[in-house]
């Protein structure tokens, strides 16, 4: 696996609440678009901003470490455990517009097993945060592999980039599908086929 670690500042330090650095940003951009930053629609907007981004990338917070539960594994259970359909929401770093779709998470398991949960919460914590779809998806890959001590790990992103859809070549129905596999689904194509059979599996329950 590709290994795509980056040097992540934390945004979310200078933006403790009521920023009002932030808040000014957001009216010296108004103030450039020949907009009235005092005009009753948008003067409260810097702080909405700033409120609705705080959460956007909310994910620099947290760590994978920190919310991870491993339990024993019991049953030496060995085949693939997937959570699939994940949605999730993340902020593009090029255009700083949004892309969401799924994420479909799978893993075999050494000695320990991951709480299923937290397959979803290594996509919202990794996603909460200014990204690209191909780094999104190895450090979810990462996260369980290392931290949820796994023989192997699968991860395949669906995504609608706005900045594709809204802007450039306005493709607004094209989908981004990245997929990473790393330890045993690295070089075992059957595993890899598995793998994609099982998420394409729509059957409703
Ligand atoms: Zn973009």
């Amino acid at each position: 696996m590709k290994r795509l670690t980056k040097q992540v500042q934390n945004p979310t330090q200078r933006l403790s609440s009521q920023n009002l650095q932030l808040q000014d940003a957001v009216r010296q951009f108004f103030i450039q678009l020949g907009e009235n930053p005092d005009r009753d629609g948008i003067k409260e907007t810097p702080k909405r901003f700033e409120t609705a981004i705080k959460y956007l990338l909310g994910g620099y917070d947290r760590s994978f470490e920190n919310e991870n539960k491993l339990f024993d594994n019991l049953t030496n259970y060995k085949d693939i455990i997937i959570l699939k359909n994940i949605n999730f929401f993340s902020m593009c770093e090029h255009h700083l517009l949004p892309f969401y779709g799924y994420a479909h998470v799978g893993y075999i398991p050494g000695k320990r097993v991951l709480g299923i949960s937290k397959l979803a919460r290594a996509v919202d914590i990794y996603s909460r945060r200014l990204q690209d779809q191909e780094t999104l998806g190895n450090q979810v890959a990462e996260a369980v592999m290392k931290t949820g001590k796994a023989k192997g790990v699968a991860v395949l992103i669906e995504g609608r980039h706005l900045c594709n859809a809204a802007r450039g070549v306005e493709k607004n129905h094209s989908i981004m599908v990245t997929s990473i596999y790393s330890g045993k689904f690295e070089t075992d194509i059957n595993l890899q086929n598995k793998f994609l059979e099982l998420i394409r599996e729509r059957k409703s329950i």
